[in-house]
């Protein structure tokens, strides 16, 4: 049978990853992370989406007193700055999932950012910081 063949244009590729949930001087606990990556198509879109949307609301921006003398220009220069840093983030980090290593209460933490080798989370259940490590970003597709 060839039901092998992968997904035609897949617009969100989810994968599940191996991380480690650190805190000083306790055991660390294996947390299960899930992040979307993009391939060079669909982060170029994703870049030019936001520079468009950008430029859009710097015109829109235009037209309010007093606030345009600040919003235009960042706006303007921030949106290809913006834009930029997209096309060249190949997995956006979505959460994770695993056991406090200070308390040991399960824990959904959602992230957001960019893929990190280190990302630092507060648990819910007793306060204390903590340290999400992966590995170095997989490479993109
Ligand atoms: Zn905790």
């Amino acid at each position: 049978m060839t039901h092998s063949s992968p997904a035609p244009n897949a617009t969100a590729d989810v994968r599940t990853h191996e991380g480690v949930l650190t805190y000083p001087d306790r055991t660390p606990s294996a947390a299960r992370v899930t992040a979307q990556h993009r391939d060079a198509k669909a982060r170029a879109s994703r870049a030019a989406l936001t520079w468009a949307v950008g430029w859009a609301l710097a015109v829109a921006a235009v037209f309010l007193p007093v606030l345009h003398f600040i919003l235009v220009p960042l706006l303007f220069v921030g949106s290809p700055m913006l834009a930029w840093q997209r096309l060249r983030e190949p997995a956006t980090l979505i959460q994770a999932e695993g056991a406090c290593p200070a308390c040991g209460d399960r824990r959904t933490f959602q992230l957001g950012g960019a893929w990190r080798e280190r990302t630092s989370l507060r648990c819910e259940a007793c306060g204390r910081a903590l340290a999400l490590v992966l590995p170095e970003a997989p490479a993109s597709s």
